[in-house]
């Protein structure tokens, strides 16, 4: 058996392009303001390829970066500024922050109305709530690929590799609000692969490389691989390669459907800002957020 490969990069692409349409029929332009505390590479190549996309899209960014330095005050005050600007739609601050930034302040900062990323405890509770939320962009993207190949999820038995605030938690609530019987686990969890193994559908958000074998995998099942792990290429080059949480060849022989990385989540994360900006924004004016972004 060779599972579907859940094309994120295509999924992505059809989902910047109704964006796109979105912001082109707007009265104004939404604006995302992205701020960068520090010099982290991978940090720096997030926040590019946001910010190239916002500009694909017609979404007016604004990029901050700010020195490593920077004292917690001083990146507050931007926030406080950015919050009463009524050209900024949505606020993304780049994670991880520097060790002397209590990110939790900082996420606490931001104005709820404009937390694209979900992470404010306000966004939080509404989503846990089934209340309307500015939702965690990786895990509705998850939701997105998962429902292109079932579109009603209703009964299945999900479990979460993964118990982290942006990721495995927030996709537990979707997963419940899509009336999937939910399974988290972590790393203190029992018979993990056992646990796996009853999976109808299984979402990996642990941060090991391929941890995640053929054997894990029930015959049939949707497996969606949020991992972004840098691993050595196997040619000694030195230079190195993506792999997910999943060992994508094994799974690829026993699941029904399963995303690759590069190329599954990630792209939808970025879409799901994206998507996010324009709701923020609609919310913000009293225009309404036009159904295809629902
Ligand atoms: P965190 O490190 O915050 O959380 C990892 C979770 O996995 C924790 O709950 C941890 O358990 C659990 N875990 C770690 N090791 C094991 C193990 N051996 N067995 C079982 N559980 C384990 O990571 P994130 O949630 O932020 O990210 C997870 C992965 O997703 C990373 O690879 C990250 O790069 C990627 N990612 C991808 C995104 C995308 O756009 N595609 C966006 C965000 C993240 P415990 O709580 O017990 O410590």
């Amino acid at each position: 058996m060779t599972a579907e490969r859940i094309d994120g990069k295509a999924i992505a692409q059809s989902m910047r392009e109704t964006v796109s349409r979105a912001v082109g029929n707007m009265a104004i332009k939404p604006g995302l303001a992205v701020v960068l505390v520090g010099e982290d590479a991978a940090s720096e190549v997030y926040v590019r390829n946001k910010v190239k996309a916002c500009e694909k899209t017609g979404i007016v960014s604004f990029h901050h970066t700010l020195s490593a330095e920077t004292a917690e005050t001083e990146l507050l005050l931007l926030l406080d500024k950015l919050n009463g600007d009524p050209a900024v739609h949505g606020i993304l601050v780049q994670l991880p922050l520097p060790d002397h930034i209590d990110a939790q302040a900082v996420i606490e900062r931001i104005d709820p109305e404009k937390d694209v990323d979900g992470f404010h405890p306000v966004n939080v509770g509404r989503l846990s709530l089934g209340l309307p939320a500015l939702e965690p962009c990786t895990p509705r993207g998850c939701m997105i690929l998962a429902e292109s190949v079932r579109q009603d999820l209703t009964g299945l038995h999900a479990v979460v590799l993964g118990r982290s605030n942006i990721v495995g938690k927030p996709m537990t609530q979707m997963l419940l609000a899509a009336n999937c019987t939910v399974t988290i686990a972590h790393s203190r969890t029992r018979d993990l692969a056992e646990v796996a193994r009853t999976a109808d559908l299984l979402v990996a958000a642990v941060g090991r490389p391929q941890m995640v074998r053929g054997g894990w995998i029930k015959p049939g099942a949707i497996v969606i691989d949020v991992g972004i792990n840098r691993v050595p290429r196997a040619d000694g080059s030195g230079k190195m390669r993506l792999v997910g949480d999943v060992a994508y060849k094994e799974a690829e022989e026993v699941a029904g459907a399963v995303t690759p990385v590069p190329g599954g989540v990630g792209p939808m994360t970025i879409a799901c800002l994206l998507r996010n900006t324009v709701i923020a924004a609609c919310r913000q004016t009293g225009a309404p957020v036009p159904a295809s972004l629902v």
